[in-house]
């Protein structure tokens, strides 16, 4: 392809794109598709020779696209949201042009320096104290390891990594029975042993109870085990619950156990000076990640992960072949050093376009936007005799069910509002996820998307509403 072939593939792309955002209110939110259905129009063999874009083109509007689930849909209301925004995505399609591969400094020194001062300003957009440095990682998950594989080489005073685990004893790590399921998989790979993953149990708001926190750690010290991390949520992934960072920081601090804080949904809010109460006792944490790819109008992927003490970080994964030496390595941030991976993506650009694009003053008030909308429609439920919230609501999550009067059987509850959650997905206006809240099936809302307005809830509220008097 020529560049002039590319320009105009690209432009006509372009207007694929625009006419995409503009119209995709008509999409279904999730594809009618069956499993194997796309499977079956994609020949077993790649072709022998190259095919015209236009060909190609015309596959993704046939094949692709109705098989795709439409994040960007404003009637997304499954999961966390994903959202995006114009300048994250036109910074993607710089990204991709430059091609960069920003392993080390020397391999893009705009992207490393973009990248430490994209996180200073991320940094102090949410509230971090000014001694915590940033790197972006792909996602919280892979954050989570980093925490976790720091803490273990601090416990081992760096042995684990030189001599292994055998030696070690029993590692243990803590978080609430709420946590998100990467806190388990980070333990397993880091080679703890998801046995030594102590799930502390939560009080009545689904958030970690310290004082459990604290006998647990102390009955593994009285057994000869070693805690190493502790991993707190701040936006439990079920019910968007706030662990209490200040007491378990004290827990902490006690027995010298390193403080995660997964913020990876919840931490966008915190650009709202009014929601960084649950801030308070950060001063004793570690580690903290969140997600701008979640709720900060950031494309995925692009994860936050701020550590206090870099060298801890740097201990973990440092390493260094004679051939990715350079000779200003003692002088600058080698980011292939802060993280798993060697090889990194300029995301930091995409944070720059959307952060200089919109202003902190916009971005929080369409972070802010989202909650008020979340509270509107808690304020409805809290009204209504057979809806109830199962749990507090917390930003802009709710966890409802359909409760009819008279009908209190726990079982038939869970089948009513499982039919329910499924009749308004399979209809494609809308879509939900669920989860369980002390053994109940709670329907989630979690309101996020860029262009969701209080339109789209309140036709949320009428298809749960209508389905409901349907069934
Ligand atoms: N932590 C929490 C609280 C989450 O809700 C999620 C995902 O929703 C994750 C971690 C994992 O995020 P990622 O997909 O970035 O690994």
């Amino acid at each position: 392809m020529t560049p002039d072939e590319f320009r105009a593939a690209a432009h006509d792309m372009v207007d694929w794109m625009a006419d995409y955002m503009a119209g995709i209110e008509g999409r279904a939110v999730r594809p009618d598709v069956a499993p194997g259905d796309i499977l079956a129009r994609l020949p077993a063999a790649p072709p022998e020779r190259g095919e015209a874009l236009d060909g190609i083109f015309a596959d993704f509007q046939d094949i692709v696209l109705p098989g795709m689930t439409h994040w960007q849909h404003p009637s997304f209301f499954a999961y966390f949201p994903a959202n995006s925004s114009p300048p994250s995505v036109l910074a993607e399609m710089l990204t991709a042009t430059l091609g960069a591969q920003c392993m080390s400094w020397q391999t893009s020194p705009a992207a490393t320096e973009l990248e430490q001062r994209v996180m200073e300003w991320l940094r102090d957009m949410i509230g971090l104290p000014a001694d915590f440095a940033g790197v972006i990682q792909d996602t919280a998950s892979t954050a989570t390891l980093c925490a976790l594989l720091s803490a273990r080489e601090r416990v081992t005073a760096s042995r684990s990594n030189e001599g292994g685990l055998a030696d070690e004893g029993t590692l243990c790590v803590y978080c609430s029975s709420e946590a998100h399921s990467s806190v388990e998989k980070a333990v397993k790979i880091a080679g703890m042993g998801r046995a030594n993953l102590r799930k502390i149990a939560v009080d009545d708001a689904f958030a970690m109870r310290a004082d459990a926190l604290a006998e647990a750690i102390e009955a593994d010290i009285a057994a000869g085990c070693h805690p190493v991390a502790v991993v707190a949520a701040l936006g439990s992934t079920g019910s968007g619950a706030i662990d209490p960072l200040g007491p378990i920081g004290e827990v902490c601090a006690r027995h010298g156990v390193w403080l995660h804080v997964d913020a990876a949904w919840a931490g966008s809010a915190l650009i709202l000076p009014e929601h960084r109460a649950m801030l308070e006792g950060i001063d004793r944490a570690d580690s903290f990640v969140f997600n701008p790819h979640k709720w900060l109008f950031t494309n995925f992927d692009c994860s936050a992960y701020f550590v206090r003490d870099p060298d801890a970080l740097l201990g973990a994964f440092a390493i260094q072949p004679e051939y990715l030496k350079t000779r200003e390595d003692a002088a600058v941030h080698n980011y292939r050093d802060w993280g798993i991976q060697l090889g990194r993506r300029f995301r930091a650009l995409k944070l720059w376009f959307v952060i200089r694009s919109y202003g902190v003053e916009d971005l929080k008030a369409r972070v802010a936007a989202h909650i008020a909308l979340a509270a509107d429609l808690a304020a409805r439920i809290e009204a209504s005799v057979d809806f109830e919230l199962l749990a507090p609501r917390s930003l802009a999550l709710l966890c409802l069910r359909w409760h009819p009067p008279g009908h209190d059987d726990e079982e038939t509850l869970d089948r009513l509002n499982a039919a329910l959650m499924e009749r308004i997905n399979d209809s494609g206006k809308a879509y939900l996820t669920h989860t369980r809240l002390a053994g109940r099936y709670a329907i989630r809302v979690s309101i996020g998307q860029t262009n969701t307005e209080a339109r789209h809830v309140e036709a949320l509220w009428r298809q749960l509403r209508d389905g409901a008097a349907a069934i």
